[in-house]
């Protein structure tokens, strides 16, 4: 696992073995805050012996961006700490975590000492503020990833933590393209110094401007494409055709994991296209 300060008291961790996801530590002078847990229990144990032997400090609140496994799976390796999310990140922890969890555990033994916590404290519209020392903590909606994603700004230091909201490739399956874009556009207005991404490595203050467009840029060639795709007798193989740089982004973001994400995407979105149609047909007057 990485770990690098960013700024007074605010840390950053990536994991080396899933996905680059990425968590976050901030400090205060009696207690800590983390923000998302890593995909695996020893990373995410290792987070907590650097809060409780490195810094000195308990953890007193997790943060989950959103309800995906590699995000929220580590909550109950902080036992003392309240969870905080969305309420829909709760609400899907429980129809989908909760199953997913059972599963897992029959295939991968280190997720036996895994339980799903769900949040305790959790919001569904506006703001949450959370002070920690001399630092606040602004949490807010940020979906497209997922319909529950937040991101959590630290004020003074203009650090935001964004969940999946913000990747190297925009993953939207299981959110939509829409809220991705506006999510991304309105973090681009933010005035930030860095942005954590939910997965790879932290943008900084000179490269911010670049990723936003080259996000919002793959979004709308993504889109573009299907729309392409769905007038075509056969959609999938013209989708097939169409790689990942065709889109504008390079295959090598997330250790060649992007290509595959890209491949989600369009078939992902085809089908939200597909769906919202039939939904549109049938809501129309007779
Ligand atoms: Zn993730």
């Amino acid at each position: 696992m990485h770990r690098e300060r960013v700024s007074e008291n605010v840390f950053w961790f990536q994991s080396e073995v899933y996905a680059q996801v990425t968590a976050g530590v901030i400090a205060g002078p009696q207690w800590a805050v983390v923000i998302d847990t890593l995909a695996l229990p020893e990373e995410t144990i290792a987070i907590r012996e650097f809060v409780e032997h490195e810094l000195n400090l308990q953890v007193r609140y997790v943060i989950n961006t959103h309800y995906h496994a590699d995000h929220t799976w580590g909550n109950c390796f902080f036992p003392g700490a309240t969870v905080i999310a969305h309420s829909l990140c709760r609400q899907l922890l429980i129809e989908r975590g909760v199953p997913s969890l059972e599963s897992m555990r029959k295939q991968n033994q280190a997720f036996r000492q895994v339980k799903i916590i769900l949040p305790q404290l959790t919001f569904s519209q506006g703001t949450m503020t959370l002070r920690v020392g001399k630092k606040n903590l602004t949490i807010s909606p940020a979906t497209g990833h997922s319909h529950d994603g937040i991101s959590v700004l630290v004020d003074e230091d203009r650090v935001l933590f964004a969940g999946d909201a913000f990747m190297p490739i925009p993953y939207l399956v299981d959110g939509n393209a829409e809220d991705i874009a506006a999510s991304i556009r309105r973090i681009g207005r933010m005035g930030l110094e860095n942005i954590i991404q939910g997965h790879g490595d932290i943008i900084l203050r000179g490269e911010i401007d670049a990723a936003i467009r080259e996000n919002l840029n793959y979004i709308a060639n993504i889109r573009k494409v299907v729309k392409t795709a769905k007038r075509r007798k056969y959609p999938q193989d013209y989708l097939d055709q169409m790689n990942i740089e065709s889109c504008g982004k390079s295959r090598v973001h997330l250790g060649g994991l992007a290509e595959e994400l890209h491949r989600r995407n369009l078939r992902g979105l085809l089908q939200q296209t597909i769906e919202e149609e039939k939904k549109e047909k049938a809501e129309k007057p007779k």
